[in-house]
């Protein structure tokens, strides 16, 4: 007999007990409780999951589905089109409500959803909880998104705080038996031949365990130097918790919260620290306003842009073989941790699409593809940003000088000869540009330029002048 008072609770970008709202919403309403999580076929403003952040996601649910059983409770895991499979499971354990929490990456797709749902007796009851606030607080005079930032911040502070975190339940009601549920393994999230994610767990700790001690490292930390600090990629002055966010291990209001003690000693970094968590619900204001953000240029002008696509330079930038140190470190810094250092993300960025005209869209496909942070609002919109085609963006005549950058951020190189050792022996007056060094003193760091560390695939002076000419073309 199937059980009526069943409350089916489906996880998605928000895998964590911790201040969980459609958790607690599905337990006070008295039932049983059913997670589950759901693969779901590709979702055309989403784009398909990355190999990076698959492994993540492997390690993930199998951590909340260790954490839901010692709770007396389990994670079911299914295949399909999410309604279908809510349907199913309704129809085979009485459940007549779904517990969600918002995901607003995926309005359109969960207004599809909900209809098919209500057509079919189930009520959705939706929670928020990823972001810092509901995108629809935090509007213009006029009703509209705002599209520049510091007045979005401004707006932010004028609301109250965050809502306060709810702690993780202690037990978890749940049906005699839990709905049959398919193997994580088979899932195949996880690389195997060659394994190229074996690096991965010497930096990273998938799971919600894993986001509260980066946050406990954050605060015993008393995030000092941050507001300096986060600028340079040789010092750990940032919080490394964007692979938890991206999949919604910890919540940004418990992050907001934990931080609250932190006011009276260093004011200036926690503002600036609380700045960038902004800059996330940002991107997704932006997402929600413009659902397309990962395809089209949000400003419509760059449409007419040229670009240029050679195979050859595309591959030498996503190996880190470009010739020019800070971009080849952050490329390899990618593939092998996972992470890019912001500063360097900009960088690197910045180099595909303006010394080398590659579209932008090659850029954030790569960076979801190995990123563990890989998130379909940041990553497009930060994208969009450097690009200059995007809401508040940097403005395309804004080009980035890889060897100034490299000088300024890694002045004396720590990041390039940990990343590039190749390199490693060079003085610090070169260590950005090995191309300028006399014979002699790249013999004597041993560097063969052309051999053992690539010439520079373009040069940066005449590929600025050819980016600035392009876009000059735009504009007329
Ligand atoms: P911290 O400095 O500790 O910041 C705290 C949190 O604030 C981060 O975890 C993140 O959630 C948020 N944040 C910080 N900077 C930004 C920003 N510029 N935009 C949006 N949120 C921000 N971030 C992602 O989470 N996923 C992405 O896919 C992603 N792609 C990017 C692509 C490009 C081209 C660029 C320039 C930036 C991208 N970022 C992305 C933003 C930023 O680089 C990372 O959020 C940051 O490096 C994460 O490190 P952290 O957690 O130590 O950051």
């Amino acid at each position: 007999m199937p059980d009526t008072a069943s409350a089916i609770l489906w996880f998605r970008r928000d895998l964590r007990l911790d201040d969980n709202a459609a958790l607690h919403a599905a337990i006070d309403a008295a039932g049983p409780v059913i997670p589950v999580y759901i693969r779901e076929p590709v979702q055309p403003d989403i784009g398909p999951l990355g190999a990076a952040q698959a492994w993540w996601l492997h390690h993930s649910l199998a951590a909340l589905k260790d954490k839901l059983k010692s709770l007396g409770s389990d994670l079911m895991f299914a295949t399909g089109k999410a309604d279908d499979i809510i349907i199913d499971i309704a129809r085979k354990t009485g459940a007549k409500t779904v517990y969600v929490n918002r995901a607003y990456e995926r309005t359109t797709v969960d207004r599809e959803i909900a209809i098919a749902l209500k057509d079919a007796g189930i009520a959705i009851r939706a929670f928020h909880g990823q972001l810092l606030h509901d995108p629809k607080l935090i509007r213009t005079g006029s009703g509209s998104a705002f599209k520049v930032y510091t007045p979005f911040w401004n707006a932010m502070q004028k609301l109250h705080e965050p809502h306060g975190p709810i702690a993780s339940p202690k037990s978890i009601p749940s049906p005699e038996s839990h709905p049959r549920s398919e193997a994580l393994d088979s899932w195949n999230l996880l690389p195997t031949k060659p394994n190229w994610a074996a690096g991965f767990s010497r930096h990273w700790t998938p799971g919600e365990a894993g986001a509260q001690e980066k946050l406990e490292d954050l605060i015993d930390a008393d995030l000092h130097d941050y507001k300096r600090g986060r600028d340079f990629p040789a010092i750990d002055a940032t919080s490394r918790l964007s692979p938890h966010l991206a999949l919604g291990e910890i919540s940004p209001a418990r992050i907001w919260h934990a931080t609250n003690g932190l006011a009276d000693k260093h004011r200036d970094d926690l503002v600036h620290y609380r700045k960038e968590l902004a800059w996330r619900d940002f991107c997704y204001n932006l997402l929600v306003e413009f659902p397309d953000l990962r395809t089209k240029n949000w400003d419509d002008k760059f449409d007419a842009f040229e670009w240029e696509f050679n195979a050859a330079d595309f591959s030498a930038w996503t190996k880190g073989m470009t010739g020019y140190p800070i971009v080849d470190a952050g490329m390899r810094e990618l593939w092998q941790t996972g992470y890019m250092h912001n500063r360097v993300r900009m960088i690197t960025a910045s180099f595909l699409i303006k010394d080398l005209l590659i579209d932008w869209r090659r850029g954030e496909e790569w960076f979801r593809d190995t990123l563990l942070d890989a998130d379909p609002a940041s990553n497009t919109a930060n994208w969009q940003w450097v690009a200059g085609s995007g809401a508040d963006a940097s403005p395309f005549f804004r080009i980035f000088n890889p060897i100034l950058q490299g000088e300024k951020f890694d002045p004396d190189g720590d990041y390039v000869r940990h990343f590039v050792p190749e390199l490693k022996d060079l003085p610090k007056k070169y260590i950005h540009k090995p191309f300028e060094a006399p014979n002699h003193v790249l013999a004597g760091a041993g560097v063969e330029l052309g051999k053992t560390y690539p010439k520079p695939i373009v040069n940066h002076g005449m590929a600025r002048d050819r980016a600035l000419e392009a876009y000059k073309g735009l504009k007329g």
